[in-house]
């Protein structure tokens, strides 16, 4: 069987990188550049950014967010600029900026720098972008010829971002091994295209043991606005040992679970990685892991305020029957279930599903 490890190109990380944007378009060999940003950091660091490619005489044209990931959006931005002067595509923003630059960088055909200033999922890294409606409705997943050429991540920024954005992102790392260490043993494909590799294996197990070891300290050392090595350990881990990690070591059950659960209305102002941790919880009951295993990635989420019950996820008192419907949307044809080792039906899910918030609950009142 074919493995495949896809990465970035380029992946760097430091204080202040934002000031440093022109010298790594002078790395690359960039004549032109068209920057995609969100309109607070466009606000906040205007100068910083453009003075970078000033002092290099790189023209630089400056595109600010606006509303939607969309088709339309995308479509739009392409036919505003000029692809004789520009070569390269930067999105500087949160997860839907990040989208509308690769996107726009696929369908122009040109390389794309990614600098997330949130570190609340692992997607910068990865060849895959979501796309919406201009109503802000899911409308599908596009997947890229290739990951980012750059992608940078500004420490010092990214600890300014509220301390919620940052345990999210631990919630979408907290799964990666978990599930990565599912597709190894089923032998599923990942999104990379093959099998997973001990490279991707190792980065998520890594990954694991960064957030376990350093994210309580990250979350309080962000609270009080610090830029520790702890918050830069856990950046590291959410963008990019979790980024190489989902996509080269594939997706499981936890993700699967985290779908199903976004179909419930109720738990809509959750964050994707808040209900990936308790899914992640889910997942370890369907597995039937052992209990030293399941104890500490309780007492993590408890630490960094991420949910671990359904009342914490919004859905308290919820009906069953509407439970089923998210345990159903979790065991769906296309959906990452598919890559555990075992069969999985929607009722079993459901099990370990009431299984994770009993154990959340007992945890809660000790
Ligand atoms: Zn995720």
């Amino acid at each position: 069987m074919t493995q495949v490890t896809c990465s970035p190109s380029r992946y760097i990380q430091g204080a202040g990188e934002i000031r440093k944007l022109g010298d790594y378009c002078v790395q690359l060999g960039v004549k032109g550049a068209l920057a995609i940003v969100d309109p607070f950091i466009l606000e906040r660091y205007k100068e910083d950014i453009t003075h970078s490619f000033a002092i290099h005489s790189i023209p630089l044209e400056l595109s600010e967010f606006q509303g939607e990931c969309s088709r339309n959006q995308v479509e739009l931005i392409i036919e505003g600029f000029d692809p004789q002067t520009v070569d390269v595509i930067l999105g500087i923003g949160g997860g839907k900026t990040m989208d509308t630059a690769k996107a726009v960088g696929h369908f122009a055909s040109l390389p794309v720098i990614i600098v997330p200033t949130v570190a609340s999922t692992d997607a910068p890294c990865s060849a895959l972008a979501v796309l919406y409606t201009d109503d802000g409705d899911f409308d599908s997943y596009l997947p890229l010829l290739r990951n980012p050429d750059m992608v940078i991540a500004d420490v010092e920024l990214i600890a300014k971002a509220p301390a919620r954005l940052l345990a999210a992102g631990m919630g979408d790392a907290l799964s990666t091994y978990y599930e990565a260490r599912a597709c190894r043993a089923s032998g599923a494909q990942t999104y990379a295209g093959g099998t997973g590799s001990i490279a991707a294996m190792s980065l998520a197990k890594a990954c694991l043991e960064t957030i376990l070891a350093y994210g309580e300290e990250a979350i309080r050392d962000v609270r009080l606005g610090d830029c520790t090595p702890a918050v830069e350990h856990i950046v590291e881990a959410n963008i990019y040992l979790s980024g190489i990690g989902f996509e080269s070591g594939g997706l499981a059950a936890a993700h699967a679970i985290h779908n199903g659960l976004s179909q419930l209305e109720e738990c809509r102002g959750m964050l994707h990685g808040e209900k990936v941790a308790f899914a992640t919880l889910a997942q370890l009951m369907l597995e039937q892991v052992a209990d030293h295993e399941i104890e500490p990635v309780i007492s993590f989420c408890r630490k960094v305020g991420l949910p671990v019950t359904l009342k914490e996820l919004g859905l308290s008192g919820i009906e069953r029957n509407r439970l089923i419907l998210a345990a159903e949307a979790s065991c769906s044809e296309d959906s990452p279930m598919q890559n555990m080792p075992f069969p999985v039906n929607p009722a079993e899910v459901l099990k370990a599903i009431l299984a994770a918030d009993r154990r959340g609950t007992l945890y809660t009142v000790h």
